[in-house]
């Protein structure tokens, strides 16, 4: 069924676990993800990214959403990654998404508060929940790039005003993750973790989480990391399918058979997050 993010993630939340949110662009890869959380019995978040929109087109995505939700015997959140602006935000509410993120960490804490004040006042009223961010993430997502110079990590104190003044549903915090694949081995402030999920008493959430080792992610789950993106890691999976099937059948042309084993790869990859994230059996 399809569920608000509100509702999943005050129960991640409240019971110190964390839900793994997935990037989806096609059939393939919502059927993947939706079949690892049945046979997990876990909650999940299907979210379209800036790229995704572009690739499949909102009434697309939006569609197989909504249909895998509907028909899935778990809680489905469907979930805006990285809203630009207020008519993308409000074009996917429009049509069914039960979440969404506005991203104002480009602006400054004014403009930021200003923004996200805005999406909730709608978003709300309409039974949608609201991510946003503060503090910036480094790395380079669909075009995006913040330079690691630019990377800010979230100041508590701000992080508390910022939620006190907007009445955000979860909030994205900066400790140390990126986008992309990463160079060296990310160092994620746990410490900074505790202290602002000490001040908010909220669901947090982790942008730029493949390549983290799995210590790191379950050391940022016990402190307060509630909802957990994962995209990279999903796409090597994906891609690992297509490339061993046409190693092994160089002369095959059927869309189906090729991509099988990629779905069937992603699906195992999935699995193994939400083990990872302790959402198994949560549903
Ligand atoms: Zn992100």
């Amino acid at each position: 069924m399809l569920v608000t993010g509100r509702e999943l993630l005050q129960d991640a939340h409240k019971n110190n676990y964390a839900v793994g949110a997935f990037n989806v662009n096609n059939m393939e890869i919502v059927q993947a993800i939706i079949e690892a959380a049945e046979e997990m019995n876990s909650p999940v978040i299907l979210q379209a990214s800036q790229g995704g929109l572009k690739y499949a087109g909102v009434e697309y995505i939006a569609a197989l959403g909504k249909l895998a939700a509907e028909k899935a015997k778990v809680p489905v959140v469907l979930h805006l990654d990285h809203g630009t602006d207020f008519d993308q935000v409000m074009l996917c509410i429009r049509n069914g998404f039960s979440s969404v993120m506005i991203d104002g960490s480009r602006f400054d804490l004014e403009g930021n508060i200003e923004i996200t004040k805005k999406v909730i006042e709608v978003a709300h009223a309409v039974g949608v929940s609201v991510e946003a961010e503060l503090g910036k993430i480094g790395g380079t997502e669909d075009h995006i790039t913040v330079d690691a110079k630019d990377a800010t990590f979230t100041d508590p104190d701000e992080a508390k005003r910022f939620v006190d003044e907007t009445n955000v549903d979860y909030l994205a915090i900066a400790v140390g993750t990126a986008h992309g694949v990463y160079k060296g081995e990310p160092k994620l402030d746990f410490d900074r973790i505790k202290t602002i999920k000490g001040m908010l008493n909220m669901p947090l959430v982790l942008h730029g989480s493949s390549g983290v080792p799995d210590e790191a992610i379950k050391k940022a789950v016990a402190n307060g990391i509630n909802k957990i993106n994962i995209d990279t890691d999903l796409r090597i999976a994906f891609a690992d399918g297509i490339k061993q099937f046409l190693k092994e059948n160089p002369d095959n042309i059927d869309p189906r058979k090729i991509l099988t084993p990629a779905k069937d790869g992603m699906k195992e990859a999935v699995k193994e997050k939400m083990v990872l994230f302790g959402s198994v059996g949560r549903a």
